[in-house]
């Protein structure tokens, strides 16, 4: 079912929770999960804002009897665009959601620049991933060399365009990561950031006009605990989508507290 992430306050207004996901990519294992797990256990910051862990698929079970259980949600790193058959090395957004997964990440620039993961590509495991139930995180973001060719927006919006095919907006979170500041230490500035997220908003707004104000649009890109804070009261920061710091149990959690802010929509 559709899980709005919008509530209404006393006066009734319109406010956005903000999401960190931890993305562990080719990382971790299960005595790093039970670490994340005893951190959580005593924290309160998965009630105030959407906290949840993609580990590789293996340890998913391990995730969902660990976390489920204390309001920490789990996640896929990738899923087939293929609902089942003939496909080796493949699992399914049905699968992710019978191992206990609530998120599936899709379109990673990982995925697309080293294995090759299309446009095209990317609506069949978004439409998958809905249909199963689990709520897509899509990832876009430029290059360096695009960005300085003047291709930011024109980028943007094409992967925007070719991913969200048939798409259930109320059902959808989007990731931006410019693609020269994953792993490199460089970070986009916070304006610069934010330029690009109102950028998004404004696509889903001409596709979807209320889901616009609701939808979750996270940064990623080499947020740490220093510089989670300014990223994240940006207007259309909701969040952030954490690669390398994801994987030090105290850092996550202080940029999980930095996120503690609400947004009016
Ligand atoms: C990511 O992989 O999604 C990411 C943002 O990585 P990092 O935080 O390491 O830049």
């Amino acid at each position: 079912g559709t899980i709005c992430a919008a509530q209404r306050t006393g006066q009734e207004r319109l406010v956005r929770t903000s999401l960190v996901i931890a993305n562990w990519k080719l990382n971790g294992d299960a005595e790093l999960l039970k670490s994340f797990a005893e951190h959580f256990h005593q924290s309160e910051i998965q009630q105030h804002i959407g906290v949840a862990i993609c580990p590789p698929a293996v340890y998913l079970k391990t995730a969902d009897v660990l976390l489920n259980a204390i309001g920490v949600k789990v996640g896929g790193q990738n899923c087939s665009e293929f609902e089942q058959g003939a496909y080796t090395g493949e699992i399914s957004a049905q699968m992710l959601a019978d191992s206990g997964c609530r998120y599936v990440l899709i379109g990673h620039s990982e995925r697309r620049a080293l294995f090759a993961e299309s446009d095209a590509v990317m609506a069949g495991k978004v439409q998958q991933a809905q249909a199963a139930g689990l709520t897509p995180v899509l990832c876009i973001g430029e290059t360096l060399e695009q960005r300085e060719a003047g291709e930011l927006e024109q980028v943007i919006e094409q992967q925007l365009s070719s991913a969200c095919k048939e798409v259930d907006f109320e059902n959808l979170v989007i990731a931006y990561e410019p693609v020269w500041a994953i792993g490199t230490g460089k970070t986009a500035t916070p304006a610069q950031a934010q330029d690009v997220h109102r950028l998004i908003r404004n696509w889903v707004a001409t596709k979807a006009p209320e889901a616009a104000q609701k939808i979750q649009i996270l940064y990623g890109g080499s947020v740490k605990a220093d510089n989670a804070t300014e990223l994240f009261s940006q207007a259309d920061i909701d969040g952030g989508l954490i690669g390398g710091a994801s994987l030090d149990t105290e850092q996550f959690a202080a940029i999980c507290q930095a996120a503690n802010v609400k947004k009016d929509s």
